[in-house]
């Protein structure tokens, strides 16, 4: 309560023995007091009254006195006069009557009817003055009496009536006197009577003041500030209290209502007190339903009676129109009213207080959703309805399926699950986690990470995965661990992290696979993508990729870099002679040699085949190059043991730099090829730097093959046959045709020149078929002209024998649409051909030869040919290579291989034709070795055929 408030009624304190009665007793002092007042009042007027009659009666006693002495005296006077007995008598009378009158103003008492008060002492000396007189007076008269005669004679002289005159005037002076002084008094009595009531009237006033002072002062104004009082309380101010305190009733009535604001007042506050907490309830209950993240709701005979807006929101509809149109069958599956139906009813019945259930719900669209209802029964305005929360649990039940579909895909996966706190402690892992590390759940849980810690990755590893995860929560990669068992192995990890809601570490969960398996696979993967396997050396890829590296190293550190490309001289013919064994055996011992000329950091790798390169990275000084590439060559030059023999081989080498020749690796690798074969072509066992003519031969090429196609369709090709003389006879048996370009700028274009470039574009396929028929229709002509014996030999390249090169079916058709028999063409073949021979090789060839064509191996001697193939495919003709014909001369080694090759074939039942016989002494020189053909400039250069020999 506000005491500053409290306005406090106050009253004078009466004395308390006036306050201790009551009202009525107080009236009773107040009409006693009046009552005595005027009872006062009567008795003082009453006795002035008195006063002023004893006054009158002693003024009449005066009066009458002092006529009675006059009485007398004339009585007396008149006796005298005429005596008379009856006036003697009134004269006794008379005196006794003023000695009465006398006696009663002396002593006070009764006469002449009056009753009058003795004379106040003041008075006493006149009356004794006035009886002195009288008593002289009485003589005097009595005298005179007595001296009365006896009827009608004066019985006194002048004398004598003169002294009674002067007695009776005397005593009547006195009498005067004595009234005068008796009037004077009785002015006085008169005058203190008026005083009195005067003072009676003060008195009375005083007094009544006094009783109107007092009850003004203790009722009226106590019952005014009574009537007040009941006014503020009347307007609801119960705070203020009377402070009048007295025994009386209103004194009663002011502690009754000083009471009852007390009372009213806590009732007051009670109630605003319970009002405010109904408020604030309410409020709460507003704020709490509005602002809840659940539904709230109240239904009240199967309607809503409220419901807030996040209720109204989880079925679709505003929470007006939830209020006044939904009852909660409406939000309750068919299948569910039953049981929904039952349960308020129970609930209402009071058989259920309070409801916890799940179920399905529908929205307004229709569409249903999972609910949680918690419901209680509560009263409102003395109407049973039920309370309730409602929570919309689709998200939960479905993370609760996840959960478990999790928790079933924890136990079962095979990829190990670990969930650590935040340092790392072991809070639960999966059976697979078991599986992969060897500890068991039981034994892994409590203990740290680093159980499975393999000191295989180094700090900066784990300095960089740790920075991962507390910066981002994430880390994801491979790494190594130890099994219990102490075993590495090698896991695929993703880690990710659970907050707190303060963003500090709650959880790390970790999963990893086992790739151990996977990593060797992989490892060996990679080597077999980035090694070769032979040799151990980097592969083509692994070059390229190192190429590029060592390029944009080169450019940072502006050093530049040599790429060398080496190829090593005849090594087919080692594996075609030796087989693959030796020539693995042989690029084996190469490759350790190759490596042994370089610093570690270099990079050896094979390319494919004989082929190697060498990357020479961050060179100060560009002339190391040159030692190298002399070392390499020296190195290779030793002789190499191989399946117990020593074996001699060279290699060739090409020599290009970054930045200077090329800015890419394809044209550094192209630069150092055409380098090597500058290297090759000069001679072979030799480097050569790239220079630019290299690049324009290149870029020649380039423009040759587009040329070439251009070539066939406009008729810039024709044959030119070269005789094939027997050297037995001397006679033209055969002819080779050999392809010549007209180029209509460049003119004649060597074969050798474009068949390369025709075969690496493809073109030599269709450059062979028209080589084939062409050289055929000649062959018909010349077979017309010298005899079905003559035969025309067709170079073919090994290209022409893949899959999409010859069609035997097309030739075979063409020879026969020619009318021209199989055995007047000759197919020239290459020693390699046989070698590498797949299927197709195989199928050509046989259908050549059941076509009755023969087949010759051109350049025989050059490659490696193995004498069981010239045996399988029953070769009709080998064609010693020029090489071993240009130096021909007696004794020669050359001679030697001649003869030694001649001898073979013939064993083998195949015929000889040499080459490139230029002079008789190597034609006389051949045909002394048994060989059966030649051809060369010494009989014929290849020639038209309108210009060909018919004989020699
Ligand atoms: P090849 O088949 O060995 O042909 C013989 C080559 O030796 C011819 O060169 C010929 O002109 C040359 N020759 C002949 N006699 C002598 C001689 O006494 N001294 C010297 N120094 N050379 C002689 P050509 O015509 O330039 O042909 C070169 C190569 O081109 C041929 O070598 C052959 O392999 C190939 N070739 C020519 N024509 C064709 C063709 O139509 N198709 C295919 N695939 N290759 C062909
Ligand atoms: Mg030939
Ligand atoms: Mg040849």
């Amino acid at each position: 309560m506000n005491h500053e408030s409290v306005k406090q009624l106050s009253f004078s304190d009466a004395p308390d023995s006036f306050f201790r009665s009551s009202i009525s007793r107080k009236t009773g002092w107040i009409f006693v007091l009046v009552l005595m007042v005027a009872t006062a009042n009567i008795v003082v007027v009453k006795h002035m009254l008195s006063d002023l009659n004893d006054v009158a009666a002693t003024l009449n006693v005066s009066g009458k006195l002092r006529m009675l002495s006059q009485k007398i005296a004339f009585e007396t006077l008149n006796l005298s006069l005429s005596p008379r007995q009856s006036g003697k008598q009134a004269v006794s009378d008379d005196i006794r009557d003023f000695e009465a009158a006398l006696m009663a103003l002396r002593q006070g008492g009764s006469v002449f009817g009056y009753n009058i008060p003795q004379l106040d002492i003041q008075h006493q000396s006149r009356l004794h003055k006035v009886r002195g007189e009288w008593v002289a007076y009485r003589g005097a008269i009595e005298d005179m009496l007595a001296k009365l005669a006896p009827f009608g004679q004066p019985a006194a002289g002048q004398s004598e009536f003169a002294g009674l005159a002067r007695d009776a005037a005397i005593v009547l002076a006195s009498t005067e006197n004595l009234i005068s002084f008796i009037v004077t008094e009785t002015q006085k009595v008169q005058q203190r009577g008026l005083l009195k009531l005067y003072a009676l009237l003060v008195l009375d006033i005083l007094i009544l003041a006094a009783i109107f002072v007092a009850i003004r002062r203790n009722i009226v104004r106590p019952l005014q500030d009574l009537s007040a009082y009941c006014g503020a309380l009347a307007v609801g101010n119960y705070q203020v209290r009377s402070r009048f305190q007295s025994f009386d009733e209103i004194g009663q009535l002011s502690a009754a209502f000083n009471h009852s604001a007390q009372r009213i007042g806590d009732l007051l506050d009670h109630v605003e007190q319970e009002r405010q907490s109904l408020v604030r309830a309410e409020t709460m209950f507003r704020q709490l339903a509005e602002n809840s993240g659940v539904g709230v709701y109240i239904v009240k005979d199967e309607h809503f009676h409220f419901a807030n807006a996040k209720m109204a929101a989880m079925f679709g509809y505003e929470p007006t129109e939830m209020m006044a149109s939904v009852g909660i069958f409406d939000i309750v599956t068919s299948d569910d009213r039953q049981v929904v139906r039952e349960s308020i009813r129970s609930r209402l019945d009071g058989e259920l207080r309070e409801v916890h259930y799940e179920r399905q719900a529908c929205r307004k669209d229709g569409s249903q959703f999972e609910v949680e209802v918690f419901g209680s029964k509560m009263q409102i305005d003395g109407h049973d309805v039920t309370i309730g929360v409602m929570l919309d649990i689709s998200r939960r039940k479905e993370t609760e399926r996840e959960g478990q579909l999790a928790a079933l895909v924890y136990q079962n996966t095979s990829e190990a699950m670990m969930v650590t706190d935040a340092h790392g402690t072991i809070v639960t892992v999966n059976p697979a986690f078991t599986e992969i590390t060897g500890y068991p759940a039981m034994e892994a849980i409590g203990l740290n990470i680093k159980i499975l810690s393999s000191g295989k990755q180094d700090q900066a590893f784990y300095q960089t995965m740790w920075h991962a995860i507390n910066t981002t929560g994430k880390w994801q990669g491979e790494l190594w661990n130890r099994r219990k068992n102490g075993e590495l192995y090698a896991e695929r990890l993703v880690i990710n992290t659970s907050f707190n809601e303060d963003g500090t570490v709650y959880r790390r969960i970790a999963l990893f696979s086992d790739v151990t398996d996977q990593k060797q696979n992989e490892s060996l993967i990679w080597e077999q993508a980035n090694f070769d396997f032979l040799t151990g050396l980097p592969n083509r890829m692994m070059f390229h990729n190192r190429l590029k590296q060592e390029i944009q190293k080169s450019q940072r550190v502006a050093l530049p870099l040599a790429l060398i490309f080496l190829d090593l001289d005849n090594f087919k013919g080692v594996n075609d002679t030796l087989g693959h064994v030796i020539g693995d055996e042989l690029l084996k011992q190469t490759a350790q040699r190759l490596r042994s000329c370089v610093r570690g950091s270099d990079m050896v790798a094979r390319l494919g085949g004989d082929e190697f390169t060498l990357i020479l990275a961050e060179l100060s000084e560009i002339s190391v190059v040159e030692n190298i590439a002399r070392k390499i060559l020296q190195a290779l030059a030793e002789p190499y043991l191989l399946a117990g023999e020593e074996l001699y081989v060279s290699a060739s080498i090409g020599i290009t730099f970054y930045p200077e020749d090329a800015g890419t690796p394809e044209e550094l690798l192209k630069n150092a090829d055409q380098a090597m074969y500058a290297a090759k072509d000069s001679g072979r066992n030799r480097f050569s730097y790239f220079v630019r003519s290299m690049q324009e031969v290149a870029q020649s090429r380039c423009r040759l093959a587009r040329d070439l196609r251009l070539a066939l369709a406009s008729a810039q090709f024709c044959l030119h046959y070269q005789p094939i003389v027997n050297l037995a006879t001397g006679a033209i048996d055969k002819a080779e045709a050999l392809i010549r370009w007209q180029h209509p700028e460049r003119g004649m274009v060597n074969p050798a020149e474009f068949i390369p470039v025709a075969e690496e574009t493809g073109m030599i396929n269709a450059l062979g078929d028209w080589v084939f028929r062409t050289a055929a229709q000649q062959a018909v002509q010349w077979r017309t002209l010298l005899g079905t014996q003559f035969q025309v030999s067709i170079n073919t390249s090994a290209v022409q024998f893949r899959r999409d090169g010859i069609r035997p079916d097309d030739w075979l058709a063409w020879l026969q649409e020619l009318g021209l028999a199989g055995d007047g063409i000759v197919i020239e073949i290459t020693e390699g051909l046989l070698l590498d021979a797949g299927s197709v090789v195989t199928d050509t060839l046989l259908a050549f030869r059941e076509a009755g064509i023969a087949v010759s191996i051109d350049d025989f001697g050059t490659g490696y040919s193995s004498l069981s193939y010239l045996k399988k495919f029953n070769i009709d003709y080998l064609k010693i290579d020029q090489s071993f014909v240009r130096n021909l001369v007696p004794e020669s080694s050359d001679l030697a291989l001649c003869e030694a090759m001649i001898v073979m074939a013939h064993k083998l039942g195949i015929k000889v034709i040499a080459e490139g016989v230029e002079s008789a002494q190597q034609r006389d020189l051949l045909r002394a070795a048994g060989c059966d053909y030649a051809q060369g400039y010494l009989f014929s250069r290849p020639v038209v055929a309108v210009d060909f020999p018919v004989s020699v």
